[in-house]
Formats: C-alpha cells, sequence, structure tokens
C-alpha cells in the first residue's frame, strides 16, 4: 500500500507550492517546457536532481537509469529495430527538440550499480538487464 504520509505529501503540494505557483504551471501547461539543462541522474532514492538543485517546475528535464549512464551512440538496425533507447531518446528530445543548452552527468557517491560492476557482485550475469546495462561501463577489450 502507498504509505499514508506521502499522500499526505502529495495532498500538501497540492494545497502548498501548487497553489502557490499556479501560474508558473499554467503556464508551463499553455506553452509547454523549455528547460535550458537536462540532467542525467541515477535512479538512486536518494539522488533526486530536482531536490537537490531546488529547482523549480520546467526548470529541468530529467533523465535516470541506473548509474546515470549514457549508452553509446547505436541507432536503431535491421536485425534488431525493436531494441529501444530511452535514454537516447531523452537526449534526442532535450536537443534536438526542446534545445537545451546543458547537459549534466550527475553521478554520486556509493552507487550501488557502479559498486555491484566492481565488486563482481548482485545481479550482474550478462543475462540480467542490470547485467546488461553496467556492461556499458567495462574496459574494451
Ligand atoms: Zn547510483
Amino acid at each position: 500500500m502507498f504509505p499514508e504520509r506521502l499522500t499526505k505529501g502529495y495532498r500538501a503540494f497540492l494545497e502548498g507550492r501548487f497553489a502557490v505557483e499556479r501560474g508558473r504551471y499554467q503556464s508551463l501547461a499553455d506553452s509547454g517546457q523549455s528547460p535550458s539543462i537536462m540532467v542525467i541522474g541515477c535512479v538512486d532514492s536518494r539522488v533526486s536532481p530536482e531536490v537537490i538543485f531546488d529547482a523549480a517546475p520546467g526548470e529541468l528535464l530529467v533523465a535516470r537509469n541506473v548509474a546515470n549512464l549514457v549508452p553509446r551512440y547505436e541507432p536503431p538496425s535491421e536485425e534488431d529495430p525493436s531494441h529501444q533507447h530511452g535514454t537516447s531518446a531523452a537526449l534526442e528530445f532535450a536537443v534536438r527538440a526542446l534545445k537545451v543548452r546543458h547537459i549534466v552527468v550527475l553521478g554520486h557517491a556509493f552507487c550501488g550499480g557502479i559498486r555491484a560492476f566492481v565488486s563482481d557482485a548482485g545481479p550482474l550475469s550478462s543475462s540480467d538487464f542490470i547485467g546488461r546495462w553496467m556492461s556499458q561501463i567495462a574496459p574494451a577489450g
């Protein structure tokens, strides 16, 4: 069950920040977003870019994945047209559609993804999603 504390937090947001910044939210709804900064961060629950930078709604475009990795450029191929590239799609959207001016890759201490890769522990088999994902940082062989 969703924790009641968070449900109350949502209500407090609606009655507090949302009510206070209603004009900003309305403007973002009417005109769309135009953030100048994209942040690629880790999914780690302790490292929320909006919280860390005290960002306003519409100020940051954020893409998060395990260990804040930026996959190499890999266009779709006819051999594997179903291959999905979430982070690449977010980057493309940020640069081509929103024309962000800065891209920040936000690493952090005690990253579980990096630690698991370095220590060769955890669910990192090549058949696991996370194992395949983290293999991107393996030295070229
Ligand atoms: Zn991390």
